[in-house]
Protein backbone atom coordinates (compact mmCIF):
# COMPACT_ATOMS: atom_id res chain seq x y z
CA UNK A 1 0.00 0.00 0.00
CA UNK A 2 1.23 3.40 -0.95
CA UNK A 3 0.98 5.70 2.17
CA UNK A 4 -0.17 9.13 0.73
CA UNK A 5 -1.81 10.98 3.57
CA UNK A 6 -0.16 13.94 4.63
CA UNK A 7 0.82 12.63 8.18
CA UNK A 8 2.18 10.42 9.07
CA UNK A 9 4.56 10.04 6.00
CA UNK A 10 6.50 6.76 5.00
CA UNK A 11 9.65 6.10 7.16
CA UNK A 12 12.30 5.60 4.33
CA UNK A 13 13.88 2.21 4.48
CA UNK A 14 17.38 3.79 5.87
CA UNK A 15 15.73 5.51 8.27
CA UNK A 16 14.42 2.27 10.01
CA UNK A 17 17.23 0.88 9.88
CA UNK A 18 19.37 3.33 12.12
CA UNK A 19 16.26 3.26 14.43
CA UNK A 20 16.55 -0.30 14.64
CA UNK A 21 19.91 -0.45 16.75
CA UNK A 22 20.82 -1.05 19.85
CA UNK A 23 18.82 1.81 22.35
CA UNK A 24 21.55 4.13 23.72
CA UNK A 25 21.46 5.91 26.97
CA UNK A 26 20.38 9.66 26.78
CA UNK A 27 22.93 10.42 29.24
CA UNK A 28 26.49 9.64 27.30
CA UNK A 29 29.10 11.09 25.06
CA UNK A 30 27.85 9.30 22.35
CA UNK A 31 24.30 10.44 22.28
CA UNK A 32 25.41 13.55 22.76
CA UNK A 33 27.02 13.83 19.66
CA UNK A 34 24.29 12.73 17.51
CA UNK A 35 22.83 15.29 19.47
CA UNK A 36 25.02 17.65 18.56
CA UNK A 37 25.07 16.94 14.93
CA UNK A 38 21.45 16.65 14.47
CA UNK A 39 21.27 20.09 15.83
CA UNK A 40 23.98 21.36 13.67
CA UNK A 41 21.52 20.31 10.40
CA UNK A 42 18.23 21.56 12.46
CA UNK A 43 19.64 25.38 12.25
CA UNK A 44 20.24 24.88 8.52
CA UNK A 45 17.06 23.64 7.94
CA UNK A 46 15.22 26.34 10.33
CA UNK A 47 17.71 29.08 9.98
CA UNK A 48 16.81 30.68 13.80
CA UNK A 49 18.72 31.16 16.36
CA UNK A 50 17.81 28.34 18.49
CA UNK A 51 16.11 25.23 18.35
CA UNK A 52 14.67 22.66 20.65
CA UNK A 53 13.58 19.13 20.42
CA UNK A 54 11.00 18.25 22.48
CA UNK A 55 9.65 14.44 22.91
CA UNK A 56 5.86 15.02 22.53
CA UNK A 57 3.54 15.36 19.06
CA UNK A 58 3.31 18.54 17.38
CA UNK A 59 1.00 19.74 19.85
CA UNK A 60 3.24 19.56 22.39
CA UNK A 61 5.47 22.38 20.52
CA UNK A 62 2.24 24.09 20.13
CA UNK A 63 1.62 24.31 23.32
CA UNK A 64 5.22 25.02 24.74
CA UNK A 65 4.75 28.12 22.39
CA UNK A 66 1.88 29.55 23.11
CA UNK A 67 2.71 28.88 26.87
CA UNK A 68 5.86 30.08 26.73
CA UNK A 69 5.61 33.39 24.56
CA UNK A 70 1.99 34.62 25.55
CA UNK A 71 1.37 36.14 28.63
CA UNK A 72 -1.97 38.14 28.33
CA UNK A 73 -4.26 37.36 24.66
CA UNK A 74 -3.44 34.97 22.13
CA UNK A 75 -4.72 35.80 18.42
CA UNK A 76 -5.14 32.70 16.67
CA UNK A 77 -5.97 32.19 12.90
CA UNK A 78 -8.59 29.36 12.44
CA UNK A 79 -8.97 28.34 8.93
CA UNK A 80 -9.13 25.17 10.11
CA UNK A 81 -8.87 22.08 12.85
CA UNK A 82 -5.06 22.94 13.79
CA UNK A 83 -5.23 26.85 13.65
CA UNK A 84 -8.76 26.03 16.13
CA UNK A 85 -5.92 23.79 18.63
CA UNK A 86 -3.98 27.00 19.11
CA UNK A 87 -7.35 28.82 20.47
CA UNK A 88 -8.03 25.96 22.41
CA UNK A 89 -4.94 25.66 23.91
CA UNK A 90 -4.57 29.36 25.10
CA UNK A 91 -8.13 29.13 27.05
CA UNK A 92 -6.75 26.04 28.52
CA UNK A 93 -4.29 28.01 30.34
CA UNK A 94 -6.12 31.08 31.28
CA UNK A 95 -4.98 32.98 28.58
CA UNK A 96 -7.36 34.79 26.27
CA UNK A 97 -7.96 33.98 22.61
CA UNK A 98 -9.10 36.17 19.90
CA UNK A 99 -9.80 33.99 17.02
CA UNK A 100 -10.29 34.93 13.17
CA UNK A 101 -12.43 32.23 11.52
CA UNK A 102 -12.63 31.04 8.06
CA UNK A 103 -13.67 28.40 6.02
CA UNK A 104 -10.81 26.07 5.58
CA UNK A 105 -10.03 26.74 1.94
CA UNK A 106 -9.70 30.57 2.73
CA UNK A 107 -6.39 31.94 4.26
CA UNK A 108 -6.27 34.66 6.95
CA UNK A 109 -5.96 38.53 5.16
CA UNK A 110 -3.02 40.81 6.54
CA UNK A 111 -5.78 43.39 7.15
CA UNK A 112 -7.89 41.60 9.21
CA UNK A 113 -5.04 40.91 11.49
CA UNK A 114 -4.04 44.25 11.72
CA UNK A 115 -7.48 45.48 12.74
CA UNK A 116 -7.52 42.61 15.07
CA UNK A 117 -4.56 44.08 16.75
CA UNK A 118 -6.27 47.60 16.79
CA UNK A 119 -9.01 46.31 18.71
CA UNK A 120 -7.74 44.01 20.98
CA UNK A 121 -4.41 46.26 22.12
CA UNK A 122 -3.68 43.29 24.75
CA UNK A 123 -2.82 40.54 21.80
CA UNK A 124 0.58 40.08 22.14
CA UNK A 125 1.15 36.89 20.12
CA UNK A 126 -0.19 35.67 17.45
CA UNK A 127 -0.27 31.74 16.36
CA UNK A 128 -1.08 30.82 12.72
CA UNK A 129 -0.16 27.95 10.69
CA UNK A 130 2.08 28.06 7.44
CA UNK A 131 0.36 25.15 5.73
CA UNK A 132 -2.97 24.24 7.14
CA UNK A 133 -3.50 20.94 7.15
CA UNK A 134 -6.92 20.40 7.46
CA UNK A 135 -7.80 21.58 3.73
CA UNK A 136 -4.31 22.39 2.33
CA UNK A 137 -3.82 25.80 2.24
CA UNK A 138 -1.15 28.53 2.88
CA UNK A 139 -1.51 31.34 4.89
CA UNK A 140 0.49 34.43 3.97
CA UNK A 141 2.45 34.30 7.19
CA UNK A 142 5.69 36.08 6.34
CA UNK A 143 3.49 38.92 4.88
CA UNK A 144 1.21 39.24 8.18
CA UNK A 145 4.86 39.05 10.35
CA UNK A 146 6.03 41.54 8.70
CA UNK A 147 2.93 43.82 9.11
CA UNK A 148 2.15 42.97 12.69
CA UNK A 149 6.11 43.61 13.46
CA UNK A 150 5.29 47.16 11.78
CA UNK A 151 2.84 47.61 14.21
CA UNK A 152 4.76 46.33 17.59
CA UNK A 153 7.82 44.27 17.61
CA UNK A 154 7.10 42.60 20.77
CA UNK A 155 3.97 40.89 19.96
CA UNK A 156 5.12 37.13 19.24
CA UNK A 157 4.83 35.50 15.94
CA UNK A 158 4.07 31.33 16.17
CA UNK A 159 4.53 30.12 13.14
CA UNK A 160 2.99 25.94 12.99
CA UNK A 161 5.55 24.44 10.17
CA UNK A 162 4.33 21.27 10.92
CA UNK A 163 3.23 20.90 7.28
CA UNK A 164 6.11 23.10 5.58
CA UNK A 165 9.82 23.02 7.53
CA UNK A 166 11.47 20.95 5.45
CA UNK A 167 8.48 21.65 2.26
CA UNK A 168 9.22 25.01 1.52
CA UNK A 169 11.87 27.51 2.60
CA UNK A 170 10.13 29.78 5.23
CA UNK A 171 11.51 33.41 5.85
CA UNK A 172 12.08 33.55 9.31
CA UNK A 173 12.61 37.23 9.51
CA UNK A 174 10.16 37.90 11.05
CA UNK A 175 8.68 34.81 12.86
CA UNK A 176 9.64 34.84 16.71
CA UNK A 177 9.16 30.74 16.59
CA UNK A 178 8.65 27.88 14.49
CA UNK A 179 7.10 24.60 15.07
CA UNK A 180 7.69 21.11 13.15
CA UNK A 181 6.51 17.68 14.20
CA UNK A 182 8.34 14.23 12.99
CA UNK A 183 6.18 12.38 11.49
CA UNK A 184 4.91 15.12 8.50
CA UNK A 185 7.67 16.44 6.16
CA UNK A 186 10.36 14.68 8.10
CA UNK A 187 9.50 11.53 7.31
CA UNK A 188 9.60 9.86 10.59
CA UNK A 189 7.42 8.18 13.41
CA UNK A 190 5.07 10.86 15.51
CA UNK A 191 6.42 11.24 18.76
CA UNK A 192 9.15 14.48 18.05
CA UNK A 193 8.32 17.85 17.96
CA UNK A 194 10.98 20.72 17.51
CA UNK A 195 10.64 24.98 17.84
CA UNK A 196 13.22 27.19 16.00
CA UNK A 197 13.59 30.61 18.02
CA UNK A 198 14.50 33.50 17.68
CA UNK A 199 16.55 35.94 20.29
CA UNK A 200 13.72 37.97 20.54
CA UNK A 201 11.50 35.16 21.60
CA UNK A 202 14.20 33.67 23.74
CA UNK A 203 13.91 37.06 25.87
CA UNK A 204 10.74 37.00 26.28
CA UNK A 205 10.55 33.20 27.17
CA UNK A 206 12.67 34.27 30.30
CA UNK A 207 12.68 32.08 33.24
CA UNK A 208 10.14 30.15 31.22
CA UNK A 209 6.67 28.75 32.04
CA UNK A 210 5.38 25.38 33.26
CA UNK A 211 7.38 22.15 33.94
CA UNK A 212 7.50 19.47 31.01
CA UNK A 213 7.40 22.04 28.86
CA UNK A 214 9.42 24.68 29.74
CA UNK A 215 11.26 26.21 27.27
CA UNK A 216 13.90 27.72 29.20
CA UNK A 217 15.09 24.55 30.68
CA UNK A 218 15.24 22.96 27.25
CA UNK A 219 17.20 25.97 25.52
CA UNK A 220 20.01 25.79 28.79
CA UNK A 221 20.23 21.65 28.76
CA UNK A 222 19.98 21.41 24.68
CA UNK A 223 22.96 24.06 24.47
CA UNK A 224 24.79 21.51 25.86
CA UNK A 225 23.74 18.85 23.80
CA UNK A 226 21.69 17.28 26.23
CA UNK A 227 18.03 17.17 27.43
CA UNK A 228 16.01 18.50 30.53
CA UNK A 229 14.31 14.82 30.73
CA UNK A 230 15.27 11.68 28.41
CA UNK A 231 15.39 12.28 25.21
CA UNK A 232 13.68 10.48 22.38
CA UNK A 233 16.65 9.02 21.34
CA UNK A 234 14.94 6.73 18.70
CA UNK A 235 13.83 9.22 17.26
CA UNK A 236 16.54 11.55 17.13
CA UNK A 237 19.03 9.18 16.13
CA UNK A 238 16.21 8.73 12.77
CA UNK A 239 16.13 12.22 12.42
CA UNK A 240 19.87 12.62 11.80
CA UNK A 241 19.20 9.78 9.27
CA UNK A 242 16.84 11.64 7.70
CA UNK A 243 18.36 15.10 7.04
CA UNK A 244 21.69 13.68 6.16
CA UNK A 245 20.12 11.77 3.48
CA UNK A 246 18.32 15.59 2.49
CA UNK A 247 21.76 15.95 2.26
CA UNK A 248 22.59 13.38 0.40
CA UNK A 249 19.99 13.75 -2.02
CA UNK A 250 20.81 17.71 -3.02
CA UNK A 251 19.75 19.16 -0.03
CA UNK A 252 17.20 21.32 1.20
CA UNK A 253 17.34 23.58 -1.43
CA UNK A 254 17.09 20.48 -3.75
CA UNK A 255 14.03 19.23 -1.54
CA UNK A 256 12.24 22.73 -1.55
CA UNK A 257 12.55 22.50 -5.30
CA UNK A 258 11.13 19.17 -6.08
CA UNK A 259 8.28 19.69 -3.85
CA UNK A 260 7.32 22.73 -5.47
CA UNK A 261 7.56 20.81 -9.05
CA UNK A 262 5.93 17.82 -8.02
CA UNK A 263 3.06 19.68 -6.09
CA UNK A 264 2.94 22.28 -9.33
CA UNK A 265 2.65 18.78 -11.58
CA UNK A 266 0.13 17.24 -9.78
CA UNK A 267 -2.18 19.96 -9.67
CA UNK A 268 -2.35 20.57 -13.09
CA UNK A 269 -2.76 16.64 -13.97
CA UNK A 270 -5.45 16.66 -11.75
CA UNK A 271 -7.25 19.40 -12.98
CA UNK A 272 -6.89 18.52 -16.37
CA UNK A 273 -9.25 15.52 -15.03
CA UNK A 274 -11.72 18.11 -14.49
CA UNK A 275 -11.26 18.28 -10.53
CA UNK A 276 -10.85 21.32 -8.82
CA UNK A 277 -8.81 21.95 -6.06
CA UNK A 278 -9.69 22.86 -2.84
CA UNK A 279 -8.09 26.06 -1.16
CA UNK A 280 -7.37 29.25 -2.83
CA UNK A 281 -4.16 29.31 -1.91
CA UNK A 282 -2.92 25.68 -2.42
CA UNK A 283 0.25 24.57 -0.14
CA UNK A 284 2.95 23.03 -1.65
CA UNK A 285 3.03 20.27 1.20
CA UNK A 286 -0.79 18.62 0.32
CA UNK A 287 -2.68 19.19 -2.33
CA UNK A 288 -6.15 18.84 -1.46
CA UNK A 289 -9.55 17.90 -4.39
CA UNK A 290 -12.79 18.81 -2.73
CA UNK A 291 -15.80 16.41 -4.98
CA UNK A 292 -19.18 15.10 -4.53
CA UNK A 293 -17.38 11.60 -5.15
CA UNK A 294 -14.63 11.93 -2.34
CA UNK A 295 -15.32 9.32 -0.60
CA UNK A 296 -15.95 6.59 -3.16
CA UNK A 297 -12.68 7.66 -4.92
CA UNK A 298 -10.86 7.58 -1.32
CA UNK A 299 -12.58 3.85 -1.42
CA UNK A 300 -11.48 2.63 -4.84
CA UNK A 301 -7.80 4.07 -4.30
CA UNK A 302 -7.06 1.77 -1.42
CA UNK A 303 -9.17 -1.10 -2.50
CA UNK A 304 -8.23 -1.63 -5.86
CA UNK A 305 -5.12 0.54 -6.53
CA UNK A 306 -3.08 0.03 -3.46
CA UNK A 307 -2.88 3.95 -2.58
CA UNK A 308 -4.19 5.85 0.63
CA UNK A 309 -4.90 8.85 0.59
CA UNK A 310 -6.58 11.20 3.48
CA UNK A 311 -10.09 12.19 3.61
CA UNK A 312 -11.57 15.29 4.94
CA UNK A 313 -12.69 15.88 9.06
CA UNK A 314 -15.48 17.55 10.28
CA UNK A 315 -17.85 19.40 8.07
CA UNK A 316 -15.71 18.01 5.12
CA UNK A 317 -15.93 14.38 5.80
CA UNK A 318 -16.17 13.06 2.70
CA UNK A 319 -16.26 16.11 0.98
CA UNK A 320 -12.44 15.90 0.69
CA UNK A 321 -9.49 13.92 -0.76
CA UNK A 322 -5.74 15.38 0.61
CA UNK A 323 -2.48 13.72 -1.09
CA UNK A 324 0.84 14.22 0.79
CA UNK A 325 3.54 16.08 -1.50
CA UNK A 326 5.90 16.34 2.06
CA UNK A 327 9.51 14.35 1.77
CA UNK A 328 11.16 12.31 -0.35
CA UNK A 329 9.01 10.60 -2.42
CA UNK A 330 9.28 8.83 -5.62
CA UNK A 331 8.66 10.06 -8.62
CA UNK A 332 6.94 7.08 -9.81
CA UNK A 333 4.80 6.42 -6.63
CA UNK A 334 3.47 9.85 -7.52
CA UNK A 335 3.06 8.88 -11.11
CA UNK A 336 0.87 6.24 -9.80
CA UNK A 337 -1.39 7.79 -7.76
CA UNK A 338 -2.68 10.28 -9.93
CA UNK A 339 -2.81 7.39 -13.04
CA UNK A 340 -4.71 6.04 -9.71
CA UNK A 341 -6.94 8.84 -9.45
CA UNK A 342 -7.93 8.97 -13.20
CA UNK A 343 -8.75 5.06 -13.05
CA UNK A 344 -11.10 5.83 -10.66
CA UNK A 345 -13.40 8.78 -12.01
CA UNK A 346 -13.30 5.99 -14.90
CA UNK A 347 -14.45 3.16 -12.68
CA UNK A 348 -17.21 6.19 -11.31
CA UNK A 349 -18.09 6.48 -14.99
CA UNK A 350 -17.26 10.13 -14.42
CA UNK A 351 -14.77 10.10 -17.64
CA UNK A 352 -12.90 7.56 -20.36
CA UNK A 353 -9.32 6.64 -19.61
CA UNK A 354 -7.06 7.88 -21.75
CA UNK A 355 -3.96 8.72 -19.61
CA UNK A 356 -4.48 12.41 -19.17
CA UNK A 357 -3.29 12.46 -15.64
CA UNK A 358 0.03 10.77 -16.31
CA UNK A 359 0.50 12.59 -19.63
CA UNK A 360 0.10 16.07 -17.74
CA UNK A 361 2.01 14.79 -14.83
CA UNK A 362 4.85 14.36 -16.90
CA UNK A 363 5.08 17.28 -18.90
CA UNK A 364 4.97 19.74 -16.61
CA UNK A 365 7.37 17.43 -14.45
CA UNK A 366 9.94 16.70 -16.82
CA UNK A 367 10.09 20.49 -18.19
CA UNK A 368 10.60 21.90 -14.98
CA UNK A 369 13.09 19.18 -13.79
CA UNK A 370 15.21 18.90 -16.37
C1 LIG B 1 -0.36 17.31 12.32
C2 LIG B 1 -0.40 18.73 12.60
C3 LIG B 1 -0.41 19.23 13.92
C4 LIG B 1 -0.57 18.37 15.14
O1 LIG B 1 0.43 17.54 15.34
P1 LIG B 1 0.29 16.21 16.24
O2 LIG B 1 1.60 15.60 15.93
O3 LIG B 1 -0.88 15.43 15.72
O4 LIG B 1 0.12 16.61 17.63
C5 LIG B 1 -0.37 20.60 14.09
N1 LIG B 1 -0.34 21.43 13.05
C6 LIG B 1 -0.35 21.00 11.78
C7 LIG B 1 -0.31 22.00 10.68
C8 LIG B 1 -0.38 19.64 11.51
O5 LIG B 1 -0.38 19.22 10.25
Amino acid sequence: MLLFTPGPTPVPQNVRNAMSDETVHHRTPEFEAIFEKTRKHLFNLFNTDEVVMIASSGTGAMEAAVTNLCNDTLLNVNSGKFGERFGKIALSHGLNSVEIKNEWDTPVSVEAIVEALKTNPNIDAIAVQISESAGGLRHPVEELAKAVKKINPNIMIIADGITAVGVEKIDVTNIDCLIAGSQKALMLPPGLSILGLNNKAIEKIGAGKGYYLNLASEIKSQRKNTTAYTAATTLIIGLLEVLESIEKNGGVEKLYEVTAIRAEAVKASLKALGLHIYPTTPAKSITTIDDENASEIRKLLKEEFGVNVAGGQDHLKGKIFRINQMGLIPTYEIIWVINAIELSLAKLGRRKYDGTASRVFNEVFFEMEI
